[in-house]
Order: structure tokens, then C-alpha cells, then sequence
């Protein structure tokens, strides 16, 4: 892993950046020199990932906890950081949950959980994020969406619903906040390596790994190297993507 400090001087806002692909953003932002908000429901949990995170450097880790259903601590988060550093240049809302369940068996919490954390807790971090960008003029704002919002998936229906929505959010948003020089973009992975899919059973799982062209599942760090490249001067040109990381399962 490179240490080449691309978001240097760069203030960034990673959800749910205690583990799996919001952990491995969060690292590689840090080791590129960025100050990462690590956010995690928990504070313990975020303070440990952040003192990790710390010797990592160039950058550095501080801690926000927040549940992003929870607009109100969404809405304080964003303030402290505004006050802390009258900047934000970078957000990725990636925190996101994966419920597995046949329609006729969902239940509604189940459904309310989903949507809440999937697309309720992303449009709450969006609008705060736009709010505080906007004065700045400047902004790079990342959405985690997933192949099977751009697919569907049977079991999968209401996580696919969910996914399927962060992708409109975020068109709709690159249209609206492109004239304040906020770019804002998706990231749709396909079948990677985390806590998330540990779950699935091992049939259905290597069904899925004979659907990857690559032939192998993705790393964190495989969706994280996409983040750095839309969080950096690299795509500033690049707004209104859906980025899929999936090893060619779309091919
Ligand atoms: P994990 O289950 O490993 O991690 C999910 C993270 O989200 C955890 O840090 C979790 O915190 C956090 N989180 C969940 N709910 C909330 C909440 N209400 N408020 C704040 N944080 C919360 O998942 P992945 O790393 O695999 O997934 C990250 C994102 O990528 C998700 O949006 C997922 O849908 C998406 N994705 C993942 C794919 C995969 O194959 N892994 C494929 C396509 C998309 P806690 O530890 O407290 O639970």
C-alpha cells in the first residue's frame, strides 16, 4: 500500500467505519493523509478504531459516534465538525445493514430497519454534508449503493429497494449540488469479503463465486481504492457515477 498523500489537508467523514469496507476507507484515507471522522454507533468501538487508525499516518483518525437513522445526532455530528473544522471535503456513507428475507416473510421492522439505515441514514448525512460543502464550494460525496440495487437479487428485495434508491439519491443530488462544485458519486460493490456475507450460506455463496469473471470474492481494500480515487483530485471531473466493484459479475 502506497503512503503518497493524495488527501492531504483533506477533513473526511467515514459511516460505519469500524469494520469490513468502511474500516479499510477510513485506513486508506488516513495512510493518504486525510483527517477521517471515524464513525461507528458506539463510542468505545469508534475510539479503538481510531486509535488504530492513528498510527497510520500521515493523516489522522478522531471519533464521531453516531447512528445515521438518528437525524437528530446526524445533525450534531455534522455541527461538530463544522465547528471543530469549518470544513468537510469528503463523505462516504457506507454504513448499511443486509437482512435476507423472502418478501412474503419480511417483516415490517425488518423493512423500517433497512430502508432507515440504507437510504433514510444516507439522505441524512447528504443533506448535512450538502449544507456544509455548499459554503465551501467544494465536496466529494460517496454513496455505498451495491450490485443488487442495480440487479435485484430473490431474498433480497427490500436491501435491493434500498440500494436501488441511494442510486437515484445520488443522480439526483450530482445534478443538484454539480453547480456548487460538489461531486457526487456511487459505489456499487459486488460480492466482497466482510462480516456482510460471511452469513450466506456456502452453496449460494460459491453459486455467486462462479459469477465473477475475476474469479475471486473483492477485498475492502479493492472498494476502498475506488473511494480514494472519487474522494481525490484524481476524478474531479467524475459526478452522477455508479461505480461497480465486482470483478466483472455485470460483464
Ligand atoms: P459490514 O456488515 O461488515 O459493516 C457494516 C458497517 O455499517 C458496520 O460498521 C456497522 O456498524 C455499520 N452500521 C450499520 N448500521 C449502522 C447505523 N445505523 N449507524 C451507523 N453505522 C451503522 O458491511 P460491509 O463492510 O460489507 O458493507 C459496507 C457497505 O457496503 C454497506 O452499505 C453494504 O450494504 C455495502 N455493500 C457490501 C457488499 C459486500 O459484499 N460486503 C456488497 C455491496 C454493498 P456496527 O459494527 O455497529 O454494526
Amino acid at each position: 500500500m502506497t503512503t503518497s498523500a493524495m488527501l492531504t489537508r483533506r477533513i473526511a467523514l467515514v459511516t460505519g467505519a469500524n469494520r469490513g469496507i468502511g474500516r479499510a476507507i477510513a485506513e486508506t484515507f488516513v495512510r493518504h493523509g486525510a483527517t477521517v471522522f471515524v464513525n461507528a454507533r458506539d463510542s468505545a468501538t469508534a475510539a479503538a478504531t481510531a486509535s488504530e487508525l492513528n498510527v497510520m499516518g500521515p493523516g489522522r483518525a478522531e471519533t464521531l459516534a453516531f447512528d445515521v437513522r438518528d437525524t437528530d445526532a446526524v445533525k450534531a455530528a455534522f455541527l461538530a465538525i463544522n465547528k471543530g473544522h469549518k470544513q468537510l471535503d469528503i463523505v462516504v456513507n457506507n454504513a448499511g445493514i443486509l437482512r435476507d428475507a423472502l418478501i412474503g416473510m419480511s417483516s415490517n421492522d425488518m423493512t423500517k430497519d433497512t430502508v432507515d439505515t440504507n437510504l433514510i441514514g444516507v439522505i441524512n448525512c447528504c443533506q448535512y454534508a450538502a449544507r456544509l460543502m455548499s459554503r465551501q464550494k467544494s465536496g466529494s460525496i460517496i454513496n455505498m449503493s451495491s450490485i443488487i440495487g442495480r440487479v435485484g437479487n430473490e431474498g433480497q428485495s427490500v436491501y435491493a429497494a434500498s440500494k436501488a434508491a441511494v442510486i437515484g439519491l445520488t443522480l439526483s443530488l450530482a445534478k443538484e449540488l454539480g453547480p456548487a462544485n460538489i461531486r457526487v458519486n456511487a459505489i456499487a460493490p459486488g460480492f466482497i469479503d466482510t462480516d456482510m456475507i460471511r452469513a450466506v450460506p456456502a452453496e449460494k455463496a460459491e453459486r455467486i463465486r462462479a459469477n465473477i469473471k475475476m474469479g475471486r470474492l473483492g477485498s475492502a481494500q479493492d472498494v476502498a481504492n475506488t473511494a480514494l480515487f472519487l474522494a481525490s483530485d484524481l476524478s474531479t471531473y467524475v459526478t452522477g457515477q455508479v461505480i461497480g466493484v465486482d470483478g466483472g459479475m455485470l460483464v
